[in-house]
C-alpha cells in the first residue's frame, strides 16, 4: 500500500525524522483555517498517490489565509496523472538552502536492500539517474546489518553530502532505517530532504510504500486505508479477507492459488481475442481451503460485478478434494440466492486433481442452470470468453 505524503510524514515523525508539522484538509475553509494557526506562510498541497505534484500545479506557496484558500480551490479537483485531488496538506513554509535526495528501497534482483542518496534532490531523480548517474549514490544495505551508525556514514559520504550536514543526515538515515524496518515498508523516499538557511536538515517530502503482507503486525496501519480512493468492489473483497484484484474485463475469474489464478487470466486473455477481444474482470484466489463460504463470498463478489458477463471457476482440489469444491459451488449458489441476489450469469467450471471424477459427477448431477462443466481449462477458457462476448453482444 502507497502512503499519501502527510502519512508518511505522520511514520517519519513517530520515527525521530525531522518534518514540519501539517493539517490534511479536505476543503477550502479548512484550508483557510489551517493557515490561519499557522499564523505564518504555508505551503499547500495536493495528496495524492503519485509523483510529480509540484511540476503539475499541486504544490503552491502562500502568504496569507486567504491566499492559501485561493490556491487551495484551484488545487482541489486537480486531476494529476490521474489521480483527482480531494485531500490537501497545509504546512508552514521552510526556507531553503539546498535539496538533498535519500531513499531506501527492496532490491528483489539482489536480495537486499538498496540506499540511494543524492545532493542534487528536488528535481526528478528519475532525470538525475539517467543523465548524472555519478550524482546518485548506490549502497547495498544487507538486510541483516541493516542500516547503522558506520553503515549511515558510508551513505553519506558515498553521495558527498556536505562536511556541515553530514552528522544530520546520517543520523536521519538510521531513522529512516527505522521506518523501513518497523513499519514493515518496502520504500522510504525523501525528495527533497533539505537544508534551510538555519542548518537544520529536515524532510520536505515524503513518500512510502507498506508490504501488505506484513498488514497484520500493524493494527495502526488500518487507519492508512484509502476507502474513498479504492475500488468499491476491491474494499468489499478486502473486508471479507479475499485476494481480489480488479481489472477491466467481462469475464469473472475465481481459483485456488495464485499461480493457477495467473495463469487463468493468461489464457482467458488469449482465448477472448477470437471472442472480439474479452478480457479478464479480475484476479481472485480463494486459496487452498476453499470453503463453500469463501466460494459463496468469491462468487459474490465477482457475480456482482456490473462489468462480468461471464465467471470462470477454475479449481484444482489438493487439500480441498474436488468433490468438496463441487458441494461448496452448489452450496455457494443456493446461499446467494437464499440471500436473493439475481443469479443470471453463467459459469464455466474446470475443475480437475484431487476426487476430479466424484467433483465432476456431483456437479453433472445437480444440473444447475448456470453451471456448465467443462473439462480442460483451454477449453474452458475458451467457452467462458465466447458465453461474455455474447451476452455482451446482446447489450
Ligand atoms: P512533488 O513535486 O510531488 O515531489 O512534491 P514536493 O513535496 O517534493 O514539492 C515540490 C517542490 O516544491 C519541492 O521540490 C520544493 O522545491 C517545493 N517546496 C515544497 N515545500 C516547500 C517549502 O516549504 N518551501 C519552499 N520554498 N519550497 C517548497
Ligand atoms: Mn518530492
Amino acid at each position: 500500500m502507497d502512503l499519501y505524503e502527510y502519512q508518511a510524514k505522520h511514520l517519519f515523525g513517530k520515527h525521530h525524522v525531522p518534518v514540519t508539522a501539517g493539517e490534511v484538509c479536505y476543503s477550502p475553509d479548512a484550508v483557510h483555517e489551517a493557515t490561519r494557526k499557522i499564523g505564518s506562510a504555508v505551503v499547500v498541497k495536493a495528496q495524492v498517490k503519485t509523483g510529480g505534484r509540484g511540476k503539475a500545479g499541486g504544490v503552491k506557496l502562500a502568504q496569507t489565509p486567504d491566499e492559501a484558500t485561493e490556491k487551495s480551490r484551484a488545487i482541489f479537483g486537480l486531476d494529476i496523472k490521474g489521480h483527482v485531488v480531494r485531500r490537501i496538506l497545509v504546512t508552514p513554509a521552510s526556507d531553503i538552502a539546498e535539496e538533498y535526495y535519500v531513499s531506501f528501497l527492496l532490491d528483489r534482483a539482489n536480495r537486499a536492500f538498496l540506499a540511494m542518496a543524492s545532493v542534487e534532490g528536488g528535481m526528478d531523480i528519475e532525470e538525475v539517474a539517467a543523465t548524472k548517474p555519478e550524482a546518485l549514490a548506490r549502497i547495498r544495505v544487507d538486510a541483516l546489518r541493516g542500516v547503522t551508525p558506520d553503515k549511515a556514514r558510508e551513505i553519506v559520504e558515498a553521495a558527498k553530502f556536505p562536511a556541515k550536514v553530514a552528522d544530520q543526515v546520517a543520523d536521519i538515515l538510521v531513522n529512516l532505517w527505522t521506518v523501513m524496518v518497523d513499519e514493515d515498508a518496502t520504500l522510504v523516499e525523501v525528495n527533497p530532504l533539505v537544508l534551510t538557511p538555519d542548518g537544520q536538515v529536515l524532510a520536505l517530502d515524503g513518500k512510502v510504500t507498506l508490504d501488505d503482507n506484513a498488514h497484520y503486525r500493524h493494527a495502526s496501519h488500518a487507519d492508512f486505508i484509502d476507502r474513498e480512493g479504492t475500488d468499491p468492489i476491491e474494499l468489499r473483497a478486502k473486508d471479507l479477507d479475499l485476494n481480489y484484484v480488479k481489472l477491466d474485463g467481462e469475464v469473472g475469474i475465481i481459483g485456488n492459488g495464485a499461480g493457477l489464478v495467473m495463469s487463468t487470466l493468461d489464457v482467458v486473455a488469449y482465448a477472448g481475442e477470437e471472442f472480439g477481444g474479452v478480457k479478464p474482470a479480475n484476479f481472485l484466489d480463494i486459496g487452498g481451503g476453499a470453503s463453500a463460504e469463501v466460494m459463496a463470498n468469491g462468487l459474490d463478489i465477482v457475480l456482482n460485478d456490473p462489468q462480468v458477463e461471464a465467471v470462470f471457476v477454475n479449481v484444482f482440489g489438493g487439500i480441498t478434494a474436488c468433490d468438496a469444491v463441487a458441494n461448496g459451488v452448489l452450496q455457494a449458489l443456493e446461499m446467494l440466492q437464499s440471500k436473493g441476489a439475481p443469479l443470471t450469469k453463467p459459469i464455466v467450471a474446470r475443475i480437475d486433481g484431487n476426487n476430479a471424477v466424484e467433483g465432476r459427477a456431483i456437479l453433472t448431477a445437480a444440473d444447475h442452470p448456470l453451471i456448465e462443466l467443462v473439462d480442460t481449462m483451454d477449453d474452458a477458457a475458451r467457452r467462458v470468453a465466447q458465453l461474455a462476448a455474447e451476452r455482451k453482444a446482446r447489450k
